[in-house]
C-alpha cells in the first residue's frame, strides 16, 4: 500500500470500517511509515475531541412523544394476530431521521475541527520558519532553480512563479510538514515581510473556495485550485495579502 492510498483510508481504518485484507495492508503500512502513522494518531485524537466537544442535541419532547405513540400503537396492535407494517415504518423512519441529523452535525464538527488544526499548524510552521532562521532550504530568486529543487522530495510538483515585478519577489523554498504530510513551502517577500506559501495536493476538505482568517497577528488565506491546496500566511495587512493571492490566482 502506498501513502496516498493509506491516507485516503485512514479515517475508515480508525473507524473500523475496512475489510480484513485492507485492514492488514493498512497495519503493515502504518508499521513502516511514520508519516501515515502520525496521521492515524491525529485521526484518533480528532475522534476523541469530537466525542468530547461536538454539539449534542436532545430529541424534542414532541419527537419523543411521536416515537412513544408509535411504539404504544405497535404494542396494542401486536396483541392482535397481524403486524401492522406502517407502525414499524414510522418508528424506523424516526430513528433514521435522528441518525441522519446526528451524522451531519458530527461530520460538520469534524471538518471544522480539522480545519482549525491545520490552520494552527500553518501558524506554527510560519513562526518556526522565522524564529529558527530556517526560512529556506533552497535560496534563489529564480523559479527555474526553486521548482526543480522539489523534484524527488515531494510526490507532486508545486507551481512556482516569481512576482518580483509586482513587488512580491520569490526568495526560495523549503520542505515543511502540514496535516501529517510533507508540503512545499514557497517563500516570498514584501518589503521586509516574509510570506510563506504552503502548497500540497488538495483533498477537497480543507479549503475549496478562498478562506480568510486572522490568527495571532497573521493573515492566512487558503484556497484550492487545479488539484492543489494553497495557504499563504504573513504579517502583511489583509489588502496586501489579497493582492498577493490575486497574482497567484491569475
Ligand atoms: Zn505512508
Amino acid at each position: 500500500m502506498r501513502c496516498t492510498e493509506a491516507q485516503t483510508l485512514i479515517e475508515s481504518y480508525v473507524d473500523g470500517e475496512l475489510d480484513l485484507v485492507r485492514n492488514l495492508d493498512m497495519e503493515q503500512h502504518l508499521g513502516d511509515c511514520s508519516a501515515c502513522s502520525s496521521m492515524r494518531q491525529q485521526a484518533l485524537e480528532l475522534r476523541s475531541r469530537i466525542r468530547q466537544e461536538a454539539p449534542y442535541f436532545r430529541a424534542s419532547a414532541d419527537l419523543k412523544e411521536k416515537v412513544r405513540a408509535v411504539a404504544r400503537a405497535e404494542r396494542t396492535e401486536s396483541r392482535r394476530s397481524w403486524v401492522p407494517m406502517w407502525t414499524w415504518s414510522g418508528a424506523v423512519a424516526a430513528v433514521l431521521l435522528l441518525a441522519v441529523i446526528t451524522f451531519g452535525v458530527v461530520r460538520r464538527a469534524a471538518e471544522s475541527s480539522r480545519h482549525q488544526i491545520i490552520t494552527q499548524e500553518i501558524v506554527a510552521d510560519h513562526i518556526r520558519s522565522l524564529m529558527a532562521n530556517h526560512l529556506t532550504d533552497v535560496t534563489s530568486t529564480d523559479q527555474h532553480t526553486v521548482k526543480p529543487w522539489f523534484h524527488g522530495k515531494l510526490d507532486f510538483a508545486p507551481p512556482v512563479d516569481d512576482f518580483a515585478a509586482e513587488g512580491f519577489p520569490l526568495i526560495g523554498g523549503r520542505l515543511d510538514y502540514v496535516d501529517g504530510r510533507s508540503v512545499a513551502a514557497l517563500v516570498y517577500q514584501r518589503r521586509q515581510h516574509p510570506i510563506n506559501l504552503f502548497v500540497w495536493t488538495a483533498d477537497g476538505k480543507y479549503a475549496e473556495k478562498l478562506n480568510r482568517q486572522a490568527r495571532q497577528g497573521y493573515n492566512i488565506l487558503s484556497w484550492s485550485r487545479d488539484g492543489m491546496t494553497y495557504c499563504a500566511i504573513s504579517d502583511l495587512a489583509a489588502d496586501e495579502m489579497q493582492s498577493f493571492v490575486d497574482l497567484l490566482q491569475k
